[in-house]
């Protein structure tokens, strides 16, 4: 479903989540910046990320930041080798 916002939707938090889990493992973002929660819209009824607040627990537990880091690393080499 489109929302007003613009932002990509999910359609549940879990979702969201894996998403924003799978975009910081693409993409530098600083610790400290890029999205790191996620919430719930009222234009559409479905999940967003945000930058705002702090960030998800689920985001700073240990085996996802391992998750985060290793992606990082294998897209590291996949763009120096291509
Ligand atoms: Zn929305």
């Amino acid at each position: 479903m489109a929302c007003v916002t613009g932002k990509k939707a999910y359609p549940t938090k879990e979702r969201a989540l894996e998403a924003l889990v799978d975009q910081r493992g693409r993409f530098e973002y600083r610790s400290n910046s890029g999205p790191i929660n996620v919430y719930h819209c009222d234009d559409c009824g479905e999940w967003h990320f945000t930058s705002k607040g702090d960030m998800h627990e689920y985001l700073q537990s240990a085996d996802i930041q391992k998750r985060i880091a290793d992606q990082r690393e294998a897209e590291y080499w996949e763009r120096k080798l291509r």
